[in-house]
Formats: structure tokens, sequence, C-alpha cells
């Protein structure tokens, strides 16, 4: 039996639920069995852990990414999408190894960990290498083995990939661990490919992550082709009836909203990566309006440049303020939201992820509150929001393991994975 307390200054269990009194958390075996106000006077031999200067929250969720694209972070700045990915991904990405994806995952896994990540999503290659490296650092991971459809080799090949990763590690690493499918984008994936994609997660029982609508140019690439957008074009190939995450949605009409809503399809918002391969802005406010549930995602480190989700949430409480010129726009609730309740959601973990809660899984993140930007202390949330960042994170537990104590993290070889990726990096640069 594995159960310890946890004393709190402040907690922030989810955005309607703000404590701005010492909190405590009696954890066991992974799951919150009872969050109190103030400390415990008598906790009869099970182990404190007290850090009365901190602010509990839930930990971050990241709903879009490649995680071993940290081995190309910076390899490839300041170029559109298409010239960005033929030009420097694809020539990159053609030198990696499983090895490598394993170390890249790692770093990943060791960044999100120093800034309040719990559980991310994941879409990439060498999957049962990227698995290992999650097991081990002990974070959540959504993971799903890229699918391209360009030939029939690579169609099969896809399946055949995926139906392995899902049968190998689907609900391992005590649950840690959750499989879908990965189809690329409909503009990778011809739709009678993505039919068959629909059908197999129905066959293994998984949900499905795609990249849809993420530049004006694919909408348009789409209409040219096949006569619809690719949310249209994704709806006619039976996808959307499937359990689906849709990362980007930035260019949509109100057609494509109606279609995202009925099928309840999930949103994952990227704005940094968005923003930095100049795709646009997506419409979260009616998106948000019509009831399209919308993530947050940092999306793949070389488009970021970090998986830094403090950022991320800060960035869609004010973007579309900017934009809209309404300062009423995605407000610091509904951002927090999406990083952790609504994002767990999409991400498609149920109720017991996202928020501190009795009974949920003991996925917190603390934040030190001696930073001068907590004081004062008129609106925590909000200080969390608008003014807090990575930095302030100390501690970090995922399922009541701690991964981070006082800002060491406990499960990997930061040394190692320094090296490691060193090597790597020549290899790439060789
Ligand atoms: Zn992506």
């Amino acid at each position: 039996m594995n159960k310890f307390i946890l004393e709190t200054g402040w907690a922030v269990c989810s955005a309607a639920d703000v404590r701005d009194e010492p909190t405590y958390f009696v954890v066991e075996d992974g799951i919150i069995q009872e969050i109190g106000s103030g400390t415990v006077s008598e906790p009869n031999g099970i182990p404190v852990i007290k850090r009365p200067n901190s602010v509990a929250m839930p930990g971050l969720v990241n709903t879009h990414g490649h995680a071993a694209m940290t081995l190309l972070r910076g390899a490839g700045d300041d170029l559109p999408l298409m010239q960005w990915l033929s030009e420097k991904v694809y020539p990159n990405e053609a030198k990696l190894n499983g090895e490598a994806v394993y170390w890249g995952t790692m770093l990943a896994a060791l960044e999100m960990i120093m800034s309040g990540t719990t559980t991310f999503t994941d879409m990439y290659f060498f999957m049962h290498d990227a698995a290992r490296a999650v097991e081990e650092a002990g974070l959540r991971g959504v993971l799903s083995w890229g699918m391209v459809g360009f030939s029939e080799a690579d169609r099969e090949k896809g399946i055949l990939q995926s139906t392995e990763f899902a049968n190998r590690w689907n609900g391992a690493a005590n649950g840690r661990i959750r499989v879908t499918l990965g189809p690329h984008a409909p503009y990778t994936c011809p739709p009678e490919y993505l039919t068959e994609i629909a059908e197999l997660s129905t066959e293994l029982d998984v949900p499905v992550q795609i990249h849809l609508s993420e530049t004006k140019g694919e909408v348009e690439d789409s209409i040219k082709q096949f006569g619809y957008s690719p949310i249209a074009n994704a709806q006619r190939t039976g996808l959307l009836d499937r359990p689906v995450l849709a990362a980007h949605c930035v260019h949509l009409s109100e057609a494509d909203i109606q279609i995202l809503q009925q099928h309840r399809v999930r949103v994952a918002h990227n704005p940094q990566s968005n923003l930095k391969l100049g795709s646009g802005v997506a419409p979260v406010t009616k998106l948000l309006k019509a009831g399209v549930r919308v993530g947050l995602g940092t999306d793949g480190a070389a488009s970021n440049n970090n998986l830094d989700m403090f950022e991320e949430m800060r960035l869609a409480a004010t973007l579309h303020k900017g934009v809209l010129m309404d300062a009423t726009a995605v407000t610091a609730p509904q951002a927090f939201s999406m990083a952790t309740e609504e994002g767990a959601k999409c991400a498609f973990l149920e109720e017991q992820h996202g928020t501190l809660t009795k009974g949920a899984q003991a996925d917190i993140v603390l934040l030190s509150h001696d930073s001068p930007h907590f004081w004062p202390n008129h609106n925590l949330l909000s200080n969390i929001v608008y003014a807090s960042g990575a930095d302030d994170v100390t501690d970090v537990f995922v399922q009541g393991r701690q991964l981070l104590s006082n800002r060491v993290p406990q499960t990997i070889d930061v040394e190692r994975v320094q090296f490691e990726v060193g090597r790597i990096e020549q290899l790439l640069k060789s």
C-alpha cells in the first residue's frame, strides 16, 4: 500500500474549485482519497509531505504533439508548414531510429515533467521505443503510431504497426499508457484509407487522433481534390463516427463547425505552433460557443519550440482577445480548464482525470507561491494563467508517484539524456 499526505498552502482543484486556504490531500495507491482544509493533526504514521508555501493544481494535459521532435528543435525555423516539412523535418526524420526516438521522447518527458505536464498525446513512429520512455519516466501518455497512406505498402504497414502497438501497449504501465490510431491527415491518407482506419478503430476499440484543417492551403487543396473541406471529407469517410481528437482546426467554415459539434469531435488548439508556422488562429470562441470540446497543445517542439503548457494557457487566454478585440474572449478559467479538465476529456480520459477531486487520479503539480508574481492574491487562478510560468513548478506527481521533487527529476537521469541527445544531434548534422 502506497499512502501519503500532501499538505499545501493553496489549491486550485479545478477552475470551479479554488481554495485560498491550506489544503491537504490524502493519496493512496495513486488515487486522491480525501481532500480537506488545514493540516492533518494526527497522520497516524502516514508519511506527510509538507509544502505550506505551494499551490496545488491538476497536472497539465498536452493534447497535441510529437514528443521525439524535441530532437529537431531549432533545426529549421521561420519557414511555412509545407516547406518546413519537406526541407527540414522529413530529411532529418529519415535519419532517426528507435533508439533516437526513445531519447527524444525522454527529453520531451523531462521537459514536460519540469513544466508541470503530467499527460501528453503523441503521434510519431518507432512508438514501442516512445512507449518505453513514457513507462520509465512515469508520465501518462495517449500514444499513436503515425499513419500515412501514399502507397498500398504504406497503408498495409500502418495497419499492421498500429494493431501491434495497440495490442502491446494499450492499458500498459498501470493504465498510464493509452493507445489511439494516428492517421496523419487527410492530405497524407486518402479517403478509403481513413475508412479502413475508422473500421480498425472500432475493431481495436481505440479512438483516433488526426491533424485537420491546419492551413488555408490544405483546405483549398482538399476542396480542389475531393470537392470537400478536410473536415467534410473526414466525415464522409466515416472517421468522425469514431471518437476523434482533431489537432489545429484553424480554417473552418460554419458547416465545418457544425460537423465537429455533431460528431463530438474534440479539438486540440495549438496557438503557439499555429502562430510560428504562420498558419493562422483557430476560431476557438466559435467552437466553444457551438459546444465543441477544446484542449490545448504545444505540437512538436520543432514548431513551438518548447513543450511549456503555461505558455499555451496564457496565449489561449490572450490571443483571441487581441484578434477579436474583445477582452472577454477565452477567460482565465476557460484557459485553465482547457489545459486540465477539458484537455483530459479531449485525450479520451475519463472523469477521474484533469481535476483534483476525491476519487481522481493523483496527478498533482505544485507551484511555489514564493515567486513575487503570485503576490498579492486577488485571484489565484488568474495569477496562474496570466502571471505564473513553468519555472514555478517544484513538484510533480503522476498516479501518486513523485516524478519531480523540489525541481529535481526523480525518474530521469538528466545528464544521460543530455549526453545521448548531444550524440544524436551530431548524427543528424552529419
Ligand atoms: Zn502535429
